[in-house]
Parts: structure tokens; sequence; C-alpha cells
């Protein structure tokens, strides 16, 4: 979710006009939307965090809409939504809904949407289980879970003790889900309305999040996969303590950059871009250099919460040391498999990294 995308240092180096904004500094007004290829719409819902709004898209389809992706259950967007149905719709009924993944700013509104359209949800089964593990906080997926991952990383009580307002945040955010989807496979074609979307599946920052690519129109809906100015956030999720989620990130990365280099890329947060190589590139730097930072730190043996600020040198609030810790752990983690670093569990039960 938006929740998730921590903001981190814009990566150093890369070419200022790598990326090319393909509608300028447009942005669709309340409730309406810009069409960014034919059939292809594009329409903004606010968001009460520090990272604002979440993109979503109309395709026009044989009967009505599909859309990709729902915005968060809160007022500000149902009431938006009401006004889009008369505004957008042209009288034709949304009649399937495509989520990317199981964050609350992307799934929250699926199963309001499902109940009055009576349109099928269509995940992955990754992301639709794990939507359904978080809203029925079931073991390993609850905020609990995290806190304790928090605390074997170094986490301190009052730190901790901040972040229990965000406890229950997921279940809030999202409309009661439908018990059933429609599931979504790798490389599988959707024909939405005139044309052909490939399903892709990335990796890291959720346990399989759908992209849709269209070869006929050029365009990619990218998720949170790739954003055109913050990295997407990558975090160690409790139920996977020792998992690797940076190396599955940058290996999605990888694949991504087989699209051809001037694909259209929509993303969940910020606007519309060409220059997908490029944006790879600084990812992938980024990430380089994070490493790189948080390797040199560790010439003793240092925990995450140690290390926070090696990655983020700015002040943070509660809600930023939640993301910034799953992804420093993430980061470290990359290093441990990669046996760039090794891994101890002290006295006091803290994990701590060093050299070898
Ligand atoms: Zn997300």
């Amino acid at each position: 979710m938006t929740e998730s995308v921590a903001p981190c240092r814009a990566p150093a180096g890369a070419p200022a006009n790598a990326i090319e904004y393909a509608f300028g500094d447009a942005l669709p007004a309340s409730a309406h939307s810009i069409e960014v290829a034919p059939g292809v719409h594009w329409l903004r819902m606010p968001l009460p965090f520090a990272l604002d709004h979440i993109n979503l898209w109309l395709l026009a389809d044989t009967e009505g809409w599909t859309l990709v992706d729902c915005g968060l259950n809160q007022p500000a967007t149902i009431a938006l939504w009401e006004q889009a149905f008369v505004a957008l719709l042209e009288g034709r009924p949304i009649t399937r809904l495509v989520v990317t993944h199981y964050h609350s700013d992307h799934v929250g509104l699926a199963g309001w949407h499902e109940r009055r359209w009576q349109a099928p949800l269509w995940m992955t089964e990754g992301e639709f289980l794990t939507a359904l593990a978080l809203y029925h906080e079931t073991a390993g997926h609850h905020r609990g879970a995290m806190f304790d991952l928090f605390r074997a990383h170094g986490l301190d009580e009052a730190r901790i003790e901040g972040m229990k307002i965000f406890s229950g945040a997921y279940r809030r955010l999202i409309s009661a889900l439908p018990h059933t989807f429609r599931r979504i496979m790798p490389d599988e074609r959707i024909e939405i309305g005139a044309h052909s979307w490939r399903v892709l599946i990335g990796h890291g920052h959720a346990p399989e999040h759908a992209l849709l690519h269209c070869e006929s129109l050029g365009v990619l809906i990218a998720g949170d996969m790739v954003l055109p100015k913050i990295s997407t956030n990558i975090s160690v999720r409790p139920v996977e303590p020792d998992g690797n989620p940076l190396a599955q990130f940058l290996r999605s990365l990888e694949r991504f950059a087989a699209l051809p280099h001037d694909t259209l890329v929509l993303p969940s947060h910020g606007l519309p871009f060409r220059g997908l190589h490029a944006r790879i590139a600084q990812l992938q730097q980024h990430h380089a250099e994070r490493l790189g930072e948080l390797k040199g730190a560790c010439d003793a043996p240092r925990c995450a919460r140690d290390l926070v600020p090696v990655l983020f040198r700015r002040t943070l609030n509660d809600h930023a040391w939640y993301f910034a810790m799953g992804e420093c752990i993430a980061h470290l983690n990359y290093l441990m498999h990669a046996r760039a670093l090794i891994r101890e569990r002290g006295a006091d039960g803290v994990l701590r990294f060093r050299a070898p």
C-alpha cells in the first residue's frame, strides 16, 4: 500500500532528463479522468498519508469498465466514487475489478465495488490470501508480529509503543473482502475491450504483485513496482523473517527491463512516464548504494535499529520508523544471504550484523 511506500533519498547520478512525463504535470480533476491511451483512463483518489494520492485506471471493456485498483476505504474516496460513477462511466457498469496487490490503498474498496456492481475480483492468489490473512489478523500477519520482528532487530519499546496507534489500521482501511476471487496467473492474457493485456508478476514489494502490459498500446500498468519519484518500499514481513525481498525486487526489475524502452508506464503514485529502462537503472543504483553504505557501517556488530539512520538521514516519526525498519531489515537480509554480512543473536536476544 502507499502506507508502505517510504520515501527514500533520490538516487544520485541519474540524468535529470532520463524520465519523461508523458502528460507534463497535468493531473485529472477530482472525480474526473484523463485518457492516457485509447480506452485507458487515469483517475486519482486521495490518501491520508504523506503520499497523498493513488492513481487508478478505468479500462473500456466490452460490456462496461474494468477497474484496476480501487482506492482506500474512507469516506472521502467513497464520496468521490459516487461522483465519478456519474461523471465517468457513461452509464455503463464496472464489470470487473483487477487489484494489483494487497495493500489497503489498492484493495481497500474492492469489496465495496464488488457488492455494488456484482463485479468479480481478479487478483493473484498470493495477494488475495495475504489480504485475507491481514484482514483477519492471522498469525504472522498482524502488527504484533511485526513488532516482535522489530524487537528482535533491536527496536526499543518506547518506539514500538508509539507505533501501536497503527494497530488494526489495515482492517479499518479495507471494506470487507469478497469471499471468492478469480485467480490471475503469470503470463495470462486478459482480453479487455479491444486490447489484450498480459499479466506480469513482480516480487519484493508484495508477495505476488500483478502488473498489466498491453503490447499493442505500449502501456504498462505498473502498480507500486516501478514508481517515477520514490523508491518502492521493500520490507521484510514477519511471516517470513529471513526473507530476501530486495533480491526478489531486483530480479523483477531485470525482467521488466525486457519491455520496450518507450513503454508508457502508469504507476500507482506519481505521474505517467516514459523512460522505464532509465528508471530501472536508477532504482538498481539506489539500492546498490544503500547496500554499500550498510555494509560499510557494519565494521562492528550492529542491529537494524542502529542502522536505520544510515539509510534514512532525516528525522523519522513513528509512522516512518515502521517502514524504515522493514526496509533496513530487507537490506540487511540481502547482505546476509549474499554472505557479505554475518548475522548473530546476542545474549540480549537482539540480532546484529557484522562483516565476515
Ligand atoms: Zn503497495
